[in-house]
């Protein structure tokens, strides 16, 4: 039969020697070797208690911005939505009513916004869509969950707290 690679290696049967069958070169060979890598500087670290310090340009999870006096600065456009190539992000959009205009920037508001974590591959095209300085990615870790439902975060997840509430505390 013709090779499909130039890559194999032929088997050796050839019956063990004495020193195989009896496996302590083997196991000594293998002691050895742990042994070694017990006075190497360890390759893993002891997290949570340690962590490793991130890359400058680490994109963690999102936020949906709010203006200088606490007003949702998105306007609902979906140009995150389009940007986003795991189609993660859904949105609603509504209109504000009058008397609304300390609550909402403009006059179109995301009355639904939600970002599907587990599609997320944190890429940060979203931020870079946003025309309104709108959704940015922060530098804290997805926590880990249970539940696949824990993962959708909605627009009271993401956004940030009202600074006025904030100066109250
Ligand atoms: S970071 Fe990337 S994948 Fe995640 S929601 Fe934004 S655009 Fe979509
Ligand atoms: S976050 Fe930005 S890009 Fe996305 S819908 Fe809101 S305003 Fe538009």
């Amino acid at each position: 039969m013709e090779k499909l690679t130039n890559r194999s290696v032929a088997v050796d049967r050839s019956p063990m020697t004495f020193g195989e069958r009896i496996y302590l070169p083997a196991i000594a060979k293998g002691l050895t070797i742990t042994l070694g890598h017990i006075f190497k500087k360890k390759a893993t670290v002891n997290y949570p208690e340690q962590k490793r310090p991130f890359s400058p340009v680490f994109r963690g999870l999102h936020i949906l911005n709010r203006d200088e006096e606490g007003r949702e600065r998105c306007t609902a456009c979906g140009l995150c939505a389009l940007a986003c190539p795991a189609e993660a992000i859904t949105m609603e959009a509504a209109e504000r009513k009058p008397g609304e205009e300390h609550l909402y920037r403009e006059e179109k508001y995301a009355a639904k916004y939600e970002i599907n974590m587990l599609r997320c591959i944190f890429c940060g095209y979203c931020e870079e869509a946003c025309p309104k300085d709108a959704v940015y990615l922060t530098e804290t870790v997805m926590p880990s969950n249970y539940t696949r439902k824990s993962f959708i975060y909605k627009k009271e997840d993401l956004l940030i707290p009202h600074p006025k509430t904030q100066e109250a505390k």
